[in-house]
């Protein structure tokens, strides 16, 4: 395979054994159809169960097929990162392994991309499949952090897409160690357009998003493009602070103008409660960015690989 390689396909993998097989087969058969060399890039992210030894297999049979093996889980974002990193297409799709994204769809990318297109970017008019509570959260999600950020977001996308080797390069300089990669596609910005698509179910398995993995991935999307959050605090507390001081002008009217006392432990405690819960907030919102100022400073790799595998057939590879 001595063609330079026009495709790269990055596919992050998290305890996928179920259903690795029939990824593998589609996309091969996908990416054959194109009649252009290709690689297809797995990305084991700490996988626990038979993943990696299948995709260790499968490199030992298809020179085309890529594997970097992550030495623990770093998390769906930074895998997809590590494979951008190491692709070498002159366009790299993103896609997961569990099918919910239809591989012939990248045909469609394909063709938008030779069109002249710098980012294609698959939209979702659908979700099969996913529960009632996943999909309003994402709905949620997306147009609150729609209405946060000064960015152009597109709504309900995902991390499966299409982007030209240029933005894949720009987007390899971004150092930023808190990652949303959709939101970091925008920012990079270029050329972009979107096909739309209907979500399929999970082929197998079960979802590697839990509800503390989303709540990450929502918190690392507002942080790293707003920081309204943190304008929030301002703006309340001088909405207290006014209406505190027109509560004393008040209190201080009634102390000497009239007879009437003030009583009530109760509505004090409660104000208490409702002011230091409210300021705890605050507190909580702050120590979100903080964090992540943290993570910056320590200026950790984002990720470590143990082993690269690829079937010998170009000079630098490893097979063990
Ligand atoms: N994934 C990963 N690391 C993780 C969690 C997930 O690499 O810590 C991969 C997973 O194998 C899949 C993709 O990320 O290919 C999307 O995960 P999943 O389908 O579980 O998310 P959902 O579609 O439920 O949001
Ligand atoms: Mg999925």
């Amino acid at each position: 395979m001595s063609q330079p390689i026009q495709y790269s396909i990055v596919i992050p993998v998290y305890n996928e054994e179920e259903v690795i097989h029939e990824t593998y087969r589609r996309l091969s058969e996908v990416m054959r159809s194109t009649g252009e060399a290709y690689e297809l890039l797995f990305v084991n992210d700490g996988s626990r169960d038979r993943t990696v030894d299948i995709l260790i297999d499968y490199c030992g049979k298809d020179p085309s097929v890529k594997l970097l093996d992550f030495s623990r889980n770093f998390g769906h974002q930074i895998a997809i990162t590590a494979g951008m990193d190491h692709s070498r297409g002159k366009a790299v799709v993103v896609i997961d392994a569990d099918l919910q994204d239809p591989p012939e769809l990248i045909l469609e990318m394909i063709e938008k991309w030779k069109q002249g297109y710098d980012v294609v970017y698959a939209k979702r008019t659908k979700r099969k499949g996913e529960t009632f509570f996943k999909k309003q959260t994402a709905k949620m999600f997306y147009r609150f952090l729609h209405s946060m950020t000064d960015i152009e977001i597109p709504l309900d996308t995902g991390d499966f897409r299409l982007l030209d080797r240029k933005v894949c390069d720009q987007m390899n300089n971004l150092q930023e160690k808190n990652r949303f990669v959709r939101g970091m596609v925008s920012w990079v910005g270029f050329k972009q357009t979107a096909v739309e698509y209907e979500r399929d179910e999970r082929l197998a398995g079960e979802s590697k998003y839990p509800l503390k993995k989303m709540l990450k991935l929502s918190m690392d999307g507002i942080t790293s493009f707003s920081y309204k959050p943190l304008k929030f605090a301002g703006i309340a507390g001088t909405a207290l602070s006014v209406s505190g001081f027109f509560y004393l002008l008040i209190v201080l009217y009634l102390k000497l103008f009239t007879t009437a006392t003030i009583t009530g432990w109760s509505s004090l405690i409660v104000i208490q409660l409702l002011f230091s819960g409210f300021i705890l907030i605050i507190l909580g919102i702050m120590g979100e960015y903080i964090g992540r100022i943290y993570d910056e400073s320590k200026q950790r790799p984002l990720y470590i690989v143990r082993d690269i595998y690829q079937k010998k057939s170009e000079k630098k590879m490893m097979f063990r």
